[in-house]
């Protein structure tokens, strides 16, 4: 299984690719978690791509391409892998195919998680995420069901930085949608739905 997926911020891509990873053991790429984590070190690249993330901007290609590469490289994601937030624009996704190119390897499909805008309101200002492993739920959950860790409100989860992120995925990731279609790799699923059905439908379409 190699996959990317698309959909807006808060739209359960995170959570479908949690349980796809629990199911198949493939890696897990999140760029948004590679970021937070880098943030939490207190990194040269943290420091960096922190002012981006807060104003719910894209932070610059330069500083997450080379995550990426270095994660596809590891082990674990011989196996497969999940690239959760990656690509976020053409020039990304065009960097991806030619790494994948040079790997010898393609993508099997791009999977769009599809959310209306105002549902996507609601669930990322109720949203809750583990500060340890990433793990997402909603308000009023505050210790991580999977690790124990504590549940936060990310920064960019609330309504200021909402909008923007929700603008920024228009105006730059939104037209991958196209990009992959043409490609004929795209599937499509109505993730406005409880997630155990969405899965459903997620295994189907990839044919698992
Ligand atoms: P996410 O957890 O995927 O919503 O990502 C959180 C934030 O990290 C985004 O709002 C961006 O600022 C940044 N980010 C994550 N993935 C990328 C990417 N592929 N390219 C640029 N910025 C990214």
């Amino acid at each position: 299984m190699k996959i990317v997926l698309l959909g807006a911020p808060g739209a359960g891509k995170g959570t479908q690719a949690q349980k796809l990873v629990e199911d198949y053991g493939v890696a897990h790429i999140s760029t948004g978690d590679l970021l937070r984590a880098a943030v939490k070190a207190q990194s040269k690249l943290g420091v960096e791509a922190k002012g981006y993330m807060d104003a719910g901007k894209l932070v610059p290609d330069r500083l997450v391409v080379d995550l990426v590469k270095e994660r596809l490289g590891q082990d674990d994601a011989k196996r497969g892998f999940i690239l959760d937030g990656f690509p976020r624009n053409t020039a990304q996704a065009e960097v991806l195919d030619r790494e994948l190119d040079a790997m010898g390897i393609s993508l099997d499909a791009a999977l769009l998680v599809d959310v209306a805008a105002d549902v996507i309101i609601n669930r990322l200002s109720s949203r809750r995420t583990c500060r340890s492993c990433g793990y997402t739920a909603g308000a009023g959950v505050d210790v991580c069901p999977r690790c124990g860790g504590e549940m936060y409100q990310r920064d960019d989860d609330k309504p200021e930085t909402i909008k923007k992120r929700l603008d920024t995925y228009r105006e730059q990731t939104e037209p991958l949608v196209d990009y992959y279609g043409k490609k004929g790799l795209l599937k499509k699923v109505d993730g406005d739905r409880p997630v155990d059905e969405v899965y459903a439908d997620v295994k189907v379409l990839l044919g698992l």
